[in-house]
């Protein structure tokens, strides 16, 4: 039968199809509710039952703390996909993707002589200065924004710089901007699948950041890896992860399993496919009420060679990074509240406030209703009735 489902905020009645008539657009947070009807249609291959008696040790029976078999599945995955280099390194789980940042910022920051200064380049994600603020040790501090850092070589030791690769919030694959030995870096790739960005090669960087969030959208799994180059970075992250939680969720990591399983089973470029097509098609009928606008525009995204799909393609990005035009419109979150469109302002990216961040990886109710606000915010522009 059918499932059943909560209701999408904007809907009500005994199966959710009364719409609400004012309510806001959320395109706020970065839920990927799109990849919802994907497991739906693999609802049966997913599902995980678990009884009472079973996994109830801390370790697993080889003594370690993390799934061999949920290891293979995700090396699998990657050389499937084509976005990173696996082998010969190290993997690290963590609870989601962003206990595995804090984990590299301290592993990265040891037996140094003097603090790292950890530093990313703006609009970066919000994350990466809170975390490095709230966790304050006489390891590292925040320095803020990497390019400040450039022309000074000298300056560049124990630099720590984040490179979030495509990037959040606006979509782009990101490079390093500081050179130097003795400047590491953690690569973000939350978003580095086919579901969001052309994949021009492989990753193969020290340390790569991994999410289940983002490739199958189960972000309240909180799991999450790291592939890492260095045997002692490697120790020093899995140190982090032993000392702060004995280990990740075996819970976590049977649903993560089963979910790849999945995943893994059938045709295993589907999920690729079904996201990107998804995705795409989002981008481009944004796109296209956009493109009729002069007050407001989106980020451009080139047209790049994917390994993965072995031809070039379009943008597909997880969030637009909207920017209002007009001179006047410095708080472009004020206009889209007004319109009743609820976006992430861009302050919390270090960036202005003329930019806002929409996210486009939500529910599909959630894109469509975005996307009937900003067709009336554009057609009120251009005199429309
Ligand atoms: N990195 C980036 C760039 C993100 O956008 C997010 C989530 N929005 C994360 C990390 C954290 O994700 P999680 O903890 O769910 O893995």
């Amino acid at each position: 039968g059918k499932p059943i489902c909560e209701c999408n905020t904007c809907y009500q009645g005994p199966d959710c199809s009364r719409f609400i008539p004012d309510c806001a657009a959320d395109a706020d947070s970065g839920d990927p509710l799109f990849l919802e009807p994907f497991w739906m249609q693999h609802a049966a291959s997913s599902a995980v039952l678990v009884p009472g008696w079973h996994r109830m040790t801390y370790r697993f029976a080889d003594h370690t703390f993390i799934s061999e078999q949920l290891k293979n599945q995700i090396f699998r995955l990657h050389s499937i996909s084509r976005n990173a280099i696996t082998k010969g390194k190290y993997i690290v789980f963590g609870g989601g993707s962003t206990q595995l940042l804090s984990a590299a910022v301290f592993a990265l920051s040891a037996n140094r002589s003097s603090p790292s200064r950890v530093v990313a380049d703006p609009p970066y994600y919000p994350l990466y200065r809170m975390q490095t603020d709230y966790f304050e040790t006489a390891r590292f501090e925040f320095e803020g924004n990497a390019s400040m850092l450039k022309n000074n070589s000298d300056s560049n030791d124990n630099v720590i710089e984040f490179v979030t690769s495509p990037n959040n919030p606006d979509g782009i694959l990101k490079k390093v901007i500081l050179k130097g030995s003795s400047v590491k870096t953690i690569h973000d790739h939350a978003y580095y699948w086919p579901h969001y960005t052309a994949i021009p090669a492989p990753s193969n960087e020290d340390v790569m950041i991994f999410t289940l969030s983002k490739l199958t959208g189960h972000a309240g799994s909180r799991f999450g890896w790291a592939i890492v180059k260095d045997k002692e970075v490697y120790e020093n992250m899995a140190n982090y992860i032993l000392i702060e939680q004995m280990g990740i969720s075996r819970d976590t990591q049977l649903r993560a399993f089963q979910l790849l399983k999945a995943v893994l089973e059938g045709n295993t470029t589907d999920i690729f496919n079904f996201a990107y097509e998804r995705m795409r098609d989002r981008w481009e009928k944004l796109e296209q009420i956009i493109s009729l606008s002069k007050r407001f525009s989106i980020q451009e995204i080139p047209i790049q060679f994917c390994n993965f799909f072995e031809k070039d393609r379009g943008a597909s990005p997880a969030y637009a990074w909207l920017k209002c035009e007009r001179e006047e419109d410095t708080d472009c979150n004020a206009v889209l509240l007004a319109a009743n469109v609820i976006g992430r302002e861009g302050s919390k990216f270090m960036a202005e406030d003329r930019y806002v961040r929409l996210s486009l990886l939500r529910s599909q109710d959630d894109f469509d209703l975005l996307l009937r606000r900003l067709t009336d915010l554009v057609s009120e522009e251009n005199g429309a009735q």
